[in-house]
């Protein structure tokens, strides 16, 4: 088989630069420390490195408009003019950062005290990007919505590009996909009915990207990978036809990604467009009916390289799958998606598990693969033998790893029984056990884990790192931290105490990096939301827990008090989707062996003592599959867990959970079944309303709904706090009430932590004199 091209394209590349130079840039800007040039500068040198990049791996098709300095959303929101209110005319930085951060015109008072004004407006709302750990500002429009072409980033971008060589593929997020993420203050106005304003401006750019000299476009539009809906249906048609008139000189090639096409499979080839993206990753299933039923002149681009996850992949099993398909033609390489959701570069590793890395690409290594792949399909196998061979000794050797294989931990799970994930009794049962065994007051107040992360702790933990600190200084002043804290929490008079989590880094590094399976990066960063990075734990191999994790700490903890301190772990749900997940078993297999190794935790904490166990799962939800008809499968195993890990104590041990999201309604039945005997949620900004789905469908056992909003730094009246207990009273039996913030305080300081929770036990000093 030869073939003259087979071109290489990367859809999207990380922005943050590989030791984080754009969060370094903008935060010295933000601090006022650098000036607007500096960031731009800063910027356009990451373009050009990145750019350089691609071209050095052999990347045919390098995308330009990928960067972004906060979000491609948001840069989306400016460019097409969609600004609400408030937030600035121009459509220039200072708008940008406002949407982006909020802005409060602060000022200086004669005593030095730096006062905000109410006139600061709030950040755009900011929500995950389907259903990856990246964050987007949510579009805001109004029904009488107008759009402008205001900003003309894509274009500038191509032109930086041109003048330094590159002819790039511009990329845009699409005009149907940009409306469906939106939302309006008017909840009965379906954004999508916006399309026809919203096209001329994309026309328009589109017109002056061909101008410049563009031939191809990449526009984005991963609703093709939602359940198919008749409104998202027309405004595909719509847009598309309306854009293949307006510019006919402009090809156009529409990215879908993070799944299948499945039921908008007919949808998307009849689009009037010159080229498709296809996720072979999520969806290898979809490629022969596309190959059989697309028009032969479209140009394909085969998605096959996994841009969601860090894992080499199995190059001679991939030319296995392409070979019969090359003689096509008009056929690109890509990965599944954007690389922007993969670390920058594995070489910087230097202090990773050689065989560990080894089994690893991160974004640079990913192009090589691309590359190997593309050459070894058209000039052959064996011009590609040397890559060819060490990808697959690299997954082989994984394959039969004793690092990643435990014999035991299989064992164990096979042997599970159902009874392993129920409780002795029913949760009402249980409820009567614990209230003879705590006699805890009415609307008992509690915490939901951590106290603030000061300097001083972030400091002490930073120089034990360096070995600036030894152990056992580390292990004083963490047990000075901790008394502190309880002697404070006693003083206030909390019901129910925590340890404060002083030793804690992350709430899942933590814990990874006590139970093997895990491995740590020192830069594989990627872009949460602006500024924000997270480094996700590798979780490579069978989990296994050696010995106790918390108990040392919750035991000092207990030791000081007489009151509950609760043991505090993370669940098996949220340490699973905060991770990169191996991808050699299934999820629901993985989510179970953390299960075991957090239940041993859980049995090791009730026999040291621990009469309340908090298993938070901060991130349940957000492992939700994207298609509904998906939700049942990912629901039974996730809620199956967590009751794995929490089912291994007597009816007297109380198991609480925590979770911070918003949305409860569709998942309700989940969170019962969970059958927690207390769950703490986020609600103090909901004005109590998520509370009508518990109320609705009688939620069974005790609820803390939050009455201190945890992001903002402003410390809450008691009356607001009783305020908002009332509404909690309109929807809930007095009996099943707790009273604690929305989430941990570890972003906190603690000069408004301490007001605020004296306010709060106030609050419910209020609620008991009355009721
Ligand atoms: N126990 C954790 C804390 O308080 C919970 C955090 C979370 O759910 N995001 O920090
Ligand atoms: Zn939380």
């Amino acid at each position: 088989m030869s073939l003259n091209s087979l071109p290489v394209a990367t859809l999207g590349t990380p922005r943050i630069g590989s030791k984080r130079e754009l969060k370094f840039a903008l935060e010295s800007y933000w601090s006022g420390k650098t000036s607007q040039a500096d960031l731009l500068q800063t910027a356009a040198e990451l373009r050009a490195i990145n750019w350089a990049r691609q071209k050095a791996r052999g990347v045919d098709i390098i995308p330009s408009n990928d960067f972004s300095l906060y979000d491609h959303v948001l840069d989306t929101s400016l460019m097409v003019g969609a600004i609400p209110a408030g937030y600035g005319e121009a459509a220039d930085l200072d708008t940008y950062f406002a949407m982006a951060r909020g802005a409060q015109t602060a000022q200086v008072c004669g005593h030095g005290h730096v006062h905000h004004h109410g006139l600061g407006v709030p950040a755009q709302e900011m929500t995950k990007w389907f259903d990856t750990n990246y964050h987007y500002l949510v579009p805001e429009f109004t029904s009488d919505q107008t759009f402008r072409l205001s900003a003309f980033k894509p274009l500038d971008e191509f032109l930086e590009a041109k003048s330094l060589g590159y002819h790039t593929r511009p990329v845009l997020v699409g005009p149907v996909t940009f409306l469906r993420l939106g939302k309006s203050p008017t909840a009965d106005f379906n954004p999508l009915s916006l399309i026809d304003r919203l096209i001329p401006v994309y026309a328009d750019i589109l017109t002056r990207l061909c101008e410049a000299g563009a031939d191809w476009v990449q526009i984005d539009e991963p609703v093709l990978a939602l359940d198919h809906d008749a409104a998202t249906a027309q405004a595909l048609q719509t847009t598309y036809a309306a854009l293949a008139e307006a510019v006919p000189d402009l090809k156009i090639l529409v990215a879908g990604y993070f799944g299948g096409l499945d039921d908008n499979l007919d949808l998307a080839l009849s689009l009037p467009i010159a080229g498709l993206h296809l996720d072979l990753i999520r969806a290898p299933e979809q490629l022969s009916a596309v190959l059989a039923r697309a028009p032969a002149e479209w140009v394909l681009s085969l998605g096959v390289i996994d841009g969601r996850n860090i894992w080499r992949a199995d190059l001679d099993s991939i030319l296995d799958r392409l070979e019969p398909v090359v003689s096509r033609g008009h056929l690109q390489l890509a990965p599944s998606c954007s690389l922007l959701h993969v670390p920058i570069d594995l070489d910087l590793e230097d202090r990773l598990d050689l065989d560990v890395k080894s089994w690893l690409a991160f974004s640079l290594q990913k192009m090589e693969e691309l590359k190997t792949l593309s050459n070894g399909l058209t000039r052959g196998r064996h011009t590609v033998h040397a890559e060819l061979v060490a990808a697959t000794s690299a997954t082989e050797a994984r394959k039969y790893s004793r690092k990643v294989h435990n014999d035991k931990v299989r064992t164990r799970l096979s042997a599970i029984t159902p009874q392993a994930s129920r409780r002795g009794s029913p949760v009402s049962d249980r409820a009567k056990v614990q209230r003879d065994r705590f006699r805890l007051p009415a609307f008992p107040t509690t915490t939901i884990g951590s106290f603030p992360q000061t300097a001083a702790v972030r400091q002490a933990r930073s120089a034990y790192a360096k070995g600036d600190l030894t152990a056992a200084q580390y292990d004083t002043f963490l047990k000075a931290e901790t008394e502190r804290a309880i002697r404070w929490q006693e003083e206030i008079g909390l019901d129910v105490l925590v340890h404060g989590e002083f030793e804690r880094n992350d709430m899942v590094q933590y814990f990874g990096e006590q139970l093997s399976g895990f491995a740590f990066t020192r830069h594989a960063w990627v872009q949460s939301y602006g500024s924000r990075c997270v480094r996700p734990p590798v979780l490579f191999g069978d989990v296994a827990r050696a010995e106790p994790m918390t108990v040392a700490w919750w035991r000092y903890a207990q030791s000081l008090t007489d009151k509950p301190v609760k043991g505090m772990l993370t669940g098996p749900v949220t340490i699973l989707n905060w991770s990169f997940v191996r991808d050699d078993l299934p999820r629901a297999t993985v989510c179970r062996q953390i299960a075991l190794a957090i239940r041993d935790e859980v049995a090791s904490l009730e026999a040291a003592g621990a009469r309340m166990i908090q298993i938070d799962e901060a991130a349940l939800r957000e492992g939700l599959p994207l298609r509904r008809r998906d939700w049942d499968s990912y629901l039974d195993w996730a809620v199956e867990a967590f009751r794995l890990t929490a089912s291994g104590v007597t009816d007297a041990t109380q198991i609480h959970t925590h979770m911070c999201y918003s949305e409860f309604n569709d998942i309700l039945d989940a969170i019962t079944a969970m059958d927690a005997d207390v769950i703490s949620i986020e609600t103090s900004r909901s004005k109590m309303e998520l509370l009508d789905a518990f109320a609705a469908r009688s939620y069974p056992a005790e609820i803390g709904p939050g009455v201190y909003d945890i992001h903002a730094p402003r410390v809450p009246e008691v009356s607001e706090m009783v305020h908002l207990l009332a509404l909690a009273r309109q929807r809930l039996d007095d009996g099943q009430i707790w009273i604690n913030p929305d989430c941990g305080l570890k972003t906190r300081g603690w000069a408004e932590v301490r007001p605020a929770l004296v306010n709060m036990v106030a609050a419910a000093k209020k609620l008991r004199g009355r009721f």
